[in-house]
C-alpha cells in the first residue's frame, strides 16, 4: 500500500476493538461526531448523495452519514478498523460498502463518481498529505463537496493537542499525534488548490475542559475542518447541491 505509515496503522489495530466503545480512546471521535456531521450537513445535504469516508475507522462518521440518507463507502488501511466497521453496520443492517485500502488505490476506477468527499483526522498520519489530498480530489465530481479535519501546528496547538489532551487530561493516548505532522490551515489549502479543490468554508474544534464539552466555532488554532468543492470557483452553485 502506498503512502501509508505502518508505525500509524499498527496504533489504530491495538485500539481497534474498543472503536465503539463511548468510554474508550475513541471517546473525542464519539464526542465530536455529531458536531461534525451537522457542519457536513450545513454545507450539503446528504439524502441520496454518494459519498466515501477515507480513513474511516471502525466507522464512526460513516454510520452516522448513512443515517442521513447517504450512500456511503468507507475506506481504511487498517484491517482490525475495517473489520469492527464491517461487524458494527452488520449488527445494524446498514449497507456500507467498507473497504480495506487507501484513497490512492481508487483513484483509477473511481475518478469522479462521488458528490462528497470526507477525510477526518486522517492527514495528520499519513506520510504524504498533499498525495491522500490529490486522491481524494480525483474521485469528487465536479462541483462536489471535500470535507478535510487535522490539527494546526503552533505553539497552541502542541499544548492543547499534545501537552493537554495526551498528558494532562488523557483524552488520547499518549504517542497518538506527533507535532512535525500538525497542518497549517494554509499549508492544507495549497496542497488542495493544486489538486483542483477551493475553499468554501472552515470552522474550528474546541474542547472546553472544564465543562468537558466540545464545540464549534472560532479560530483554526487547533482542531479545524475545511469544506472544499471541486472544480474552478466559477462553478455555479445550487443550494444544497
Ligand atoms: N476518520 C475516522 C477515524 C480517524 S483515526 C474518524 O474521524 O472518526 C485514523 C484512521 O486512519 C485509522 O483508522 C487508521 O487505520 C487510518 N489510516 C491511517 N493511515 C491510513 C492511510 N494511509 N489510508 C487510509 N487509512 C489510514
Amino acid at each position: 500500500m502506498q503512502n501509508v505509515d505502518p508505525n500509524e496503522l499498527s496504533k489504530f489495530e491495538k485500539l481497534a476493538s474498543r472503536w465503539w466503545d463511548q468510554n474508550s480512546e475513541f471517546r473525542p471521535l464519539h464526542e465530536i461526531n455529531p458536531l461534525r456531521l451537522n457542519y457536513i450537513e450545513e454545507q450539503v445535504c446528504l439524502q441520496n448523495k454518494r459519498v466515501i469516508d477515507i480513513g474511516c475507522g471502525g466507522g464512526i462518521l460513516s454510520e452516522s452519514m448513512w443515517e442521513r440518507g447517504a450512500s456511503v463507502t468507507g475506506v481504511d488501511a487498517g484491517q482490525g478498523p475495517i473489520s469492527v466497521a464491517r461487524l458494527h453496520a452488520r449488527e445494524r443492517s446498514a449497507p456500507i460498502d467498507y473497504r480495506q485500502g487507501t484513497v490512492e488505490e481508487l483513484v483509477d476506477h473511481e475518478s469522479g463518481q462521488y458528490d462528497v468527499v470526507t477525510c477526518m483526522e486522517l492527514l495528520e498520519h499519513v506520510p504524504s498529505p498533499a498525495e491522500t489530498i490529490s486522491a481524494c480530489a480525483e474521485l469528487t465530481r465536479a462541483g462536489g463537496h471535500v470535507f478535510f479535519s487535522t490539527i494546526n501546528r503552533n505553539l497552541k496547538s502542541w499544548l492543547f493537542a499534545i501537552v493537554g489532551a495526551e498528558y494532562v487530561l488523557n483524552l488520547l493516548p499518549r504517542g497518538t499525534h506527533h507535532y512535525e505532522k500538525f497542518i497549517k490551515p494554509s499549508e492544507l489549502d495549497l496542497w488542495a488548490r493544486d489538486a483542483g479543490l477551493y475553499l468554501s468554508g472552515s470552522i474550528g474544534l474546541h474542547y472546553n475542559p472544564i465543562f468537558q464539552e466540545y464545540s464549534l466555532g472560532g479560530d483554526l488554532d487547533v482542531n479545524y475542518i475545511l469544506h472544499f468543492r471541486h472544480g474552478s470557483s466559477a462553478t455555479p452553485d445550487t443550494p444544497g447541491s
